[in-house]
């Protein structure tokens, strides 16, 4: 039996990264990976802002970086109106960017085991202890460890298989994700400013999410959908059949070559009610920490494995890795993004009851101008001045019945964000809280005519 002060499950952005900051910390840290550690790669648009690279506290070598982007073009339904939202990003080489992070953990000291399948957590008097593990030859052992910190993205290995009853178990349904699907190509022709990246919103191709366009190079792009779950579950829809169907063979994938196709789960939903139980954490997709608007994920995979791992070290330093122990992480990602991820998700779910017609009203009678969009997705909230409403108000009056959807979703915005900023110091007020939130979100889905499971559920 192997025994660690920490154990990290998936070597993906947020494993590898947490693990690299507790064995700086000095812990004896094992990160485990099922697949081999030359093939780690996440199918992914690639697309990262430069303010989750600038935040890092390692520096990426420049050849992680495929492109740089000034900015993103978002495109109404019938393509009449174009956004142009300001702000850097970069576009990454996934395959690098995993076998670097991996590297750097190795050098900080993680014992990294590739090969190695975890099924699942090893509990004991009411704490996670451990992990069983699928080694390459064949055996299943005991893993053992003060903490385990669940990164094995959205299929959240070790959090899924915790009790039921445990807070940090909730379950991922369909309305709570995106199904996505991608594929990265070279095209004939130049692509047009390859220094923005284009969402193109449409419900025909992509309905209740968006299909995206990221040039790589000026004739190579990654170009994909992305549709909500709660369609795909009840009518069956499929991101890869939508795209065979409208990009494969478009004028936007002209002389298309592939180089390399693949999809997957996006969860794109408010924060889990805790990311912490007694001796456990869980980070990046594990703990459903992806925007909720745009899916973007990897930053916020970089951002709460960093969170995660400062909450163990201080838990090590107080001697408690209980629940109580860690529970500075929910507070502490909260506060840095976790509230802004719930406003998100309000507004989400506003967004996909829109039709392609209101989006285009929407749109052209600029509801909201492209500092107000990047405001909302760089802060999750508005603040207006009074003058900013008088304006706002006049725009509404145009378009009535998307007025009303936006304005609902506002109000919502700012419900919510009450209510994450009181969120609990003590996981004993954890569900009193938790029906506060429960009760707001029924008054909104409600009010946008939404039915959703979870909340029958809760
Ligand atoms: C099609 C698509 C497009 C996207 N586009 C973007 C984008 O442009 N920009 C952006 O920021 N985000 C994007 N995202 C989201 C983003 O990719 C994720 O949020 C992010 O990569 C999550 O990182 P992670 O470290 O949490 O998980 P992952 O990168 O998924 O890593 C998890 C790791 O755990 C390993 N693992 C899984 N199960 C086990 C097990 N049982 N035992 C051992 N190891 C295991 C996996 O092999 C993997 O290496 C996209 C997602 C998809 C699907």
């Amino acid at each position: 039996m192997e025994n660690f002060d920490v154990i990290v499950v998936g070597a993906g952005t947020g494993g590898s990264y947490a693990s690299y900051i507790l064995a700086k910390a000095g812990f004896n840290v094992a990160l485990i990976e099922m697949k081999s550690r030359n093939k780690v790669f996440k199918t992914t648009g690639d697309a990262i802002g430069v303010h989750h690279i600038d935040r890092m506290v390692i520096k990426p070598p420049s050849d992680v970086f495929m492109i740089r982007y000034e900015g993103a073009e978002l495109y109404s339904p019938d393509l009449s109106i174009k956004y142009v939202v300001l702000g850097k990003g970069f576009g990454l080489d996934m395959a690098k960017w995993a076998r670097w992070l991996i590297g750097e953990a190795e050098r900080a000291g993680v014992h990294v085991l590739d090969n190695h399948k975890v099924q699942g957590p090893i509990i004991e008097n009411g704490s996670v202890t451990g992990i069983k593990v699928l080694k390459p030859n064949g055996s299943v052992e005991d893993f053992k460890a003060k903490v385990v910190i669940d990164a094995s993205g959205v299929g959240a290995v070790v959090r899924s298989r915790l009790p039921r009853e445990w807070w940090v178990s909730e379950p991922l349904l369909p309305e709570d994700v995106s199904n996505a699907y991608r594929e990265v190509i070279q095209v004939d022709y130049e692509i047009e400013r390859p220094e923005y990246i284009r969402i193109y919103l449409d419900s025909k191709i992509a309905p209740g999410g968006y299909w995206w366009l990221f040039p790589k190079s000026s004739n190579t792009m990654n170009i994909g959908l992305g549709l909500w779950g709660k369609l795909s579950e009840e009518n069956g829809i499929n991101p890869r059949h939508n795209y065979d169907r409208y990009l494969a063979n478009s004028q936007y994938t002209r002389g298309r070559k592939i180089i390399h196709v693949g999809g997957g789960i996006v969860p794109t939903r408010r924060p889990l009610p805790s990311l912490v139980a007694n001796g456990f954490l869980a980070v990046g997709d594990a703990a459903v920490t992806v925007n909720p608007v745009h899916g973007g994920g990897i930053g916020p995979a970089l951002l709460s494995a960093e969170l995660a791992s400062k909450a163990v070290i201080d838990a090590f330093e107080r001697n408690d890795v209980s629940e109580r122990g860690l529970w500075k992480y929910n507070l502490e990602y909260l506060k840095a993004y976790g509230t802004k991820q719930a406003m998100l998700d309000v507004f989400r779910l506003m967004l996909q009851t829109l039709t392609d017609d209101q989006l285009n009203r929407g749109l052209r009678a600029r509801l909201l101008t492209e500092d107000e969009v990047l405001e909302i997705s760089e802060r999750g909230s508005l603040e207006l001045s009074f003058i900013d409403k008088l304006k706002i108000g006049l725009r509404l009056m145009k378009v009535p019945d998307v007025a009303s959807k936006l304005r609902l979703a506002l109000r919502y915005m700012n419900e919510i964000k009450s209510l994450y900023e009181t969120y609990p110091t003590d996981p004993s007020a954890l569900s009193s809280w938790y029906g506060k939130v429960v009760n707001a979100y029924r008054e909104y889905a409600r009010g946008l005519g939404l039915s959703l499971k979870w909340l029958s559920n809760a």
